[in-house]
């Protein structure tokens, strides 16, 4: 079978002329002659511009948790940019958005909107910074935190130009960071104990903030080990260090309250996007109320669009939503059907894999029976899971074609979705040479 890719291709080509790589973020691009454009969307269907049907892991990345053109949320978008879209000026909307915000996510004191994940990262790094006066960032190899200059650093890069493992090198993922950014930047592995332990000793007492994300979400959902957050907390607490958790993929995803309901954590602040607003354009920062509220006390955040009108009513229904239904049950319990039958599939195929993350988000790595980082995810069998991505997308199934990309459900994906899957799945790994 060979998916029709005449007009994706078409459309390619002419948008290499316009835009570089012919996309707008590099991360869509997967090659030329092989990137489908997308036509449109509906629950957990994708249709490219060739009229090749779709059932989407991508969710665009992990915003959409209900499903594409999600009735409610897009009614409630209507009805509000009906009343006009943005005025610099707060609407009684946000707020509620904010008390949902709050009364949801148990580490949420205070919370401010934002746009993006990478706006909501970047201003609690500044919030941090103007907190503690210090200036260095702590952040975990293979972990993304978005665009800014400030974390963009032993992100993507092959495992083997970041040095010895006891002594990582910070190596940015672009060039154009100011070269004053790598003093301010410490990478170590994800999962370490001893060797985080070990930073903090040298440095603790310069470093402003801990960053992490949950799992790590932009490196095949790779789980913390136990205690490993705790430990965080822990040790921020012991340094005067501010813990920003990045929940930007985690949040209203895994549990209403986001990882820090999950493991029963508090950061000092944490970062919101993606399913926060369904796909909408809406982002946030929050966390205690004596860190917050330093913001408007000598230091800066906003912009234009913090509460841009069609981000803003998505986050309003979506929460509602999340609030009113056992939305993120159901996609546990049928995330967990499509976790454990990968993982019956690849030990019934007698390969090694280790399947793991959350059910509403998670990945698989084969050739290891376990990862804990991205040093050892990077020699699992990573041309074999593209062969495996390539072969599923053939008989309707999309993953992201990046395999440091989690597979993310939503609630659309029902029990007959999740079985046509792993239909695929078995034929896929019992046809596709390894
Ligand atoms: N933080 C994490 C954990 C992310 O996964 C991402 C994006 O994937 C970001 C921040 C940046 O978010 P955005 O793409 O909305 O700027």
């Amino acid at each position: 079978m060979n998916l029709n890719k005449q007009k994706s291709n078409a459309l390619q080509k002419r948008a290499f002329k316009s835009m570089p790589l012919g996309v707008n973020s590099n991360f869509r691009f997967w090659g030329e002659g092989i990137t489908p454009y997308v036509d449109r969307g509906k629950g957990a269907y994708l249709w490219d511009v060739d009229g090749n049907r779709y059932i989407d892991y991508r969710m665009a990345f992990g915003p959409i948790i209900l499903g594409h053109s999600y009735d409610e949320v897009d009614a409630k978008v209507h009805e509000e940019i009906d009343k006009g879209v943005l005025f610099a000026m707060t609407s009684e909307l946000e707020l509620e958005v904010a008390e949902m915000i709050v009364s949801m996510c148990p580490g949420v004191e205070m919370t401010r909107l934002a746009c993006s994940g990478t706006e909501a990262t970047m201003h609690a790094i500044r919030v941090a910074r103007a907190y503690t006066g210090r200036e260095k960032i702590i952040k975990f190899e293979g972990m993304y935190h978005g665009f800014h200059d400030h974390t963009l650093f032993s992100t993507y890069a092959p495992v083997e130009v970041y040095g010895n493992r006891n002594n990582p090198v910070p190596i940015p993922a672009t060039s154009g960071i100011p070269r004053v950014m790598h003093d301010l930047i410490i990478t170590t592995p994800f999962n370490d104990f001893e060797l985080l332990e070990k930073k903090l000793k040298f440095l603790g007492h310069q470093v402003a903030a801990i960053i992490s994300e949950p799992c790590m979400g932009n490196c095949a959902a790779i789980p913390p080990a136990p205690g490993f957050l705790e430990f965080i907390r822990e040790k921020c607490n012991e340094y005067g260090i501010v813990f920003i958790l990045d929940e930007v993929k985690t949040g209203f995803r895994i549990a209403n309250g986001g990882a820090q309901e999950f493991y029963n954590l508090r950061p000092d602040l944490a970062t919101f996007a993606k399913a926060l607003g369904n796909g909408y354009p809406v982002a946030a920062l929050g966390g205690k109320r004596e860190i917050m509220s330093i913001i408007g006390q000598g230091v800066a955040q906003g912009g234009t669009y913090t509460n841009n009108k069609p981000g803003v009513a998505a986050a309003y229904a979506t929460l509602k939503l999340l609030q009113s239904q056992p939305i993120l049950e159901t996609i546990r319990q049928r995330g967990k059907r499509l976790m454990d039958g990968f993982e019956k599939i690849f030990r019934e195929a007698g390969i090694p894999a280790s399947v793991h993350g959350y059910p509403a988000m998670f990945s698989f790595a084969v050739g290891k029976e376990k990862v804990t980082e991205q040093r050892d995810w990077a020699d699992t069998e990573q041309d074999y899971y593209l062969k495996l991505v390539e072969a599923a997308m053939e008989r309707g199934v999309m993953p992201d074609h990046d395999p440091r990309e989690p597979w993310f459900l939503c609630y659309s994906h029902t029990d007959e979705l999740i079985d046509e899957t792993l239909n695929v799945m078995a034929d896929v790994v019992k046809k596709v040479n390894r």
